[in-house]
């Protein structure tokens, strides 16, 4: 944290950043329109250092100082109070295959630890893109709410878990393994229904399993919601509130059971075994029209990440 040597006048400054970080690696980028409020001292530091793409606009939105093509670099010298950037880490993790899985998140993880986030997944089966389109869209508005500044639930997006699957369209990742059976589970089983099903050589044998249940034991989120494609329902355990808004804002029926055995699922692993409330969206997977998704589940998702009075309880 950066000292000043004398004390900071009273006068505060919105700053907007551009960019941050080097936009090859894609890393720490944000979105234009980012406020941060910082003591004026701290901001004319920034203004001495140089760096890349960020600019400084005063509260009523006049330019205080940019610099070269308004390139600034800020690292070290955010202050504890400002709002953090979004986290986009585009390699995650590497599945067994060596693709990349991508992270969202409104903060660091790190910080996330303290902050019961909500967990939104997509494609954890790689033919359900419905569910990776209704993560990709849910994130837009996130993303959009959190770098305005508005005061939303912490929260963490995973677009596509299966990243192997999706690419060949296939329920199971790239070594034959369907996800939602392979979680460590108390209720987790070596039988499969059916090959589509196969639950894996043993519990969290997955790299991406391994990867969410790290991620789970280690922020505890509040909620988890993740979107599939099957016959339309909201399926959800340990948050009735939360079902019955997803359900109230698609038409889909909303219930606390899928209607068949799921051992070794993520509800299993989060709600039965670790108490963290888990919805399971299954969007109609005859579905033509993607765009229709969102507007859909958008009414029941706001309701959802604007209530912050749910942080830290289970209902
Ligand atoms: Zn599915």
């Amino acid at each position: 944290m950066m000292r000043m040597s004398s004390a900071p006048a009273p006068f505060t400054a919105s700053i907007t950043f551009l960019m941050i970080g080097d936009p090859a690696t894609g890393c720490r980028t944000l979105g234009k329109g980012l406020f941060i409020r910082v003591p004026l001292p701290a901001a004319r530091m920034i203004t001495e250092r140089g760096g890349d793409s960020v600019l400084l606009i005063g509260t009523h939105g006049t330019v205080l100082s940019t610099r070269g093509q308004d390139s600034l670099t800020l690292n070290g010298i955010m202050p504890n109070d400002a709002q953090r950037p979004i986290l986009h880490l585009p390699i995650w993790k590497k599945t067994t295959l060596g693709t990349p899985i991508e992270l969202f998140a409104s903060s660091s993880l790190e910080h996330l630890r303290q902050e019961k986030p909500i967990l939104l997944m997509g494609g954890v089966h790689g033919d359900e893109p419905e569910g990776v389109r209704l993560a990709t869209d849910t994130l837009s508005w996130l993303k959009s709410n959190t770098s305005s500044g508005k005061t939303i639930c912490p929260w963490i997006v995973i677009p596509c878990l299966n990243v192997d699957g999706f690419a060949k369209k296939t329920r199971v990742n790239g070594r034959g393994v369907d996800l939602n059976r392979n979680y460590p589970a108390k209720d987790w089983s070596s039988e499969a229904r059916a090959e589509r099903y196969s639950p894996g050589p043993s519990a969290a044998s997955e790299v991406e399993v391994q990867a969410v249940v790290e991620l789970v034991e280690s922020v505890k989120p509040r909620l988890i919601i993740h979107c599939h494609s099957w016959k339309p329902c909201v399926v959800g355990v340990g948050s009735k509130i939360d079902t019955d808004r997803l359900s109230r804002s698609s038409g889909y029926a909303g219930s606390e059971d899928i209607g068949y055995p799921t051992p070794g699922s993520l509800s299993s692993f989060g709600w039965f075994d670790h108490k963290v409330p888990v919805i399971c969206i299954e969007e109609d997977d005859t579905l033509k029209d993607y765009d229709t998704i969102w507007p859909r589940f958008r009414g029941g998702m706001i309701e959802i990440f604007e209530d912050l009075s749910l942080r830290g309880q289970t209902r």
